[in-house]
């Protein structure tokens, strides 16, 4: 299998040319040259595996330079119950009838990022052995993405991770988890400023091409096609956790920001899984909700974007977005490359011509929720069921709730535990969420980390002085 850009100009490439690049030297980002396709049997042969099986085989139709026998030790090796410990590894927690969660994240970090980048780390190990190479992960995290990166990428051969994160700006538990790691390869650095200041240190120093090369320099953001990958496996685990014969339909919600969770679940749609609808919910920054309502994709500024209390969806400029405005037109890098020319020129650009394909080809269908709405939603939740979600998943069980049908399972996929978003959860039942045992010693740990000016120099002369090269 080889891999294009959206934007047309790029040479086709193999799955580990692709993993270790982001964007595309054109501008674009990877896709395979053709989906690969499962049927109705297969599926049915995949009913009995557990999930690192199941994550083999899927994983292996978008990457044929790994040997499969390979490809099934590193997946054995990221979905593991050392790392997944929850009940079934990927839980469906019923919610009421017609509802369920799907629970993504009972990994290190307490968030569905570990999913794909306990993969990514194991893969990335892989392909820079067999390469003999070394790889810097520079990146900005605002929370989630940082601290699932470092757990993924601790202690492993070739890699090292330079993590930039707004000082003073993150909450006590996500510092903890991040700050708290020991391993050699990990180094933590708290900016003095907002987190669009370290993205932009991240940019500057990614943009010059000659300490990139010299220092090896790679991302794991997630327009990272092995994080889409990997994503799409756990469509395909709930579908068959969620059905008993060939062809039943099922829905899924996904609280989104960057577009990479719910394009997962497009492409396994794409591929034959039979997803009835792909429910997309946003917060306050419902740039993508807007689309998916009027057909006109109008991105804002990091000034124009709030902060709300699910603070991992607060993004008005999604990043993979690009791939799914691919397919709705026609797969034609032409016509995208002038959206995109559009889109810098006006800061906008308009598909309303083809909004009825939206639902009716795709399946998609969006919605909003709002503070309020994660508040009552929390509440009525526990409430009926015991069961105590967070914000960001709270967003999905609103909005899911305006589009259930009878019949069709509607499974609402579990982007964080509430652990890590305690204020909202005291603001909605009254009392903090209760944190995991093995949690709990994380607070008194000792804490690394190396605080600096706003000041990109800065910055490079540190990963110059710590980069094993
Ligand atoms: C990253 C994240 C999201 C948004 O996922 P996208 O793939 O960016 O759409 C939602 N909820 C939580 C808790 C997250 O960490």
């Amino acid at each position: 299998m080889k891999y294009r850009s959206t934007r047309g100009a790029m040479a086709p490439l193999s799955f580990s040319d692709i993993l270790l690049e982001g964007l595309a030297p054109d501008g674009g980002l990877a896709l395979p040259e053709h989906l690969p396709t499962v049927t109705a049997a297969t599926l049915e042969s995949w009913r009995s595996l557990d999930y690192a099986d199941l994550a083999t085989e899927i994983l292996s139709l978008f990457i044929d330079d790994i040997p499969k026998a390979d490809l099934s030790r590193l997946t054995h090796a990221a979905y593991s119950a050392d790392v997944f410990p929850g009940p079934g590894m990927v839980p469906l927690k019923p919610l009421k009838k017609g509802l369920s969660l799907l629970g993504l994240s009972e990994g290190p970090t307490l968030a569905f990022k570990d999913m794909a980048m306990q993969f990514l780390g194991q893969v990335f190990e892989y392909v820079l052995e067999k390469r003999n190479t070394t790889l810097n992960i520079l990146g900005a995290t605002s929370g989630d993405t940082g601290s699932a990166a470092e757990y993924a990428l601790r202690g492993k051969r070739g890699v090292a991770v330079f993590m930039l994160s707004p000082h003073g700006r993150m909450s006590e538990f996500q510092r903890a988890q991040m700050y708290s790691l020991a391993d050699a390869n990990i180094h933590n650095i708290a900016i003095k400023g907002v987190f669009d200041e370290c993205q932009d240190i991240v940019k500057e120093l990614a943009g010059d091409l000659e300490f990139k090369s010299q220092y090896h320099l790679g991302a794991v953001n997630s327009i990272n096609w092995a994080r889409i990958a990997a994503q799409v496996v756990y469509y395909f685990w709930g579908w068959l956790r969620a059905t008993s014969a060939p062809g039943q339909q099922v829905s899924f919600a996904v609280p989104s920001g960057n577009f990479g969770n719910i394009l997962a679940g497009h492409i396994a749609r794409q591929m034959g899984l039979p997803i009835r609808r792909l429910v997309l919910a946003t917060n306050e920054n419902n740039v993508l909700e807007e689309f998916f309502r009027t057909g006109i994709y109008r991105p804002r500024s990091a000034d124009r974007t709030h902060a709300t209390s699910s603070p991992s969806m607060d993004i008005s400029r999604a990043s993979n977005f690009e791939r799914f405005v691919f397919d709705l037109l026609d797969q034609d890098p032409a016509k995208l490359r002038a959206c995109w020319e559009q889109l810098e020129h006006s800061g906008e650009f308009d598909l309303s011509h083809l909004l009825p394909q939206f639902e009716s080809r795709y399946g998609f269908v969006s919605g909003v929720s709002g503070h309020s709405d994660r508040v009552a939603t929390i509440k009525s939740i526990y409430e009926e069921t015991g069961l105590l979600i967070d914000p960001h998943t709270a967003d999905g069980v609103k909005v899911a709730a305006t589009f259930l049908e009878d019949g069709i399972p509607m499974l609402v996929l579990e982007t964080a535990l509430p652990a890590k978003f305690s204020e909202t959860i005291q603001e909605a039942i009254g009392e903090p969420a209760p944190v995991p045992e093995h949690l709990r010693e994380l607070a008194a740990l000792p804490q690394r980390v190396q605080i600096m000016e706003c000041d990109a120099k800065a910055v490079e002369e540190y990963i110059r002085q710590h980069a094993p090269v």
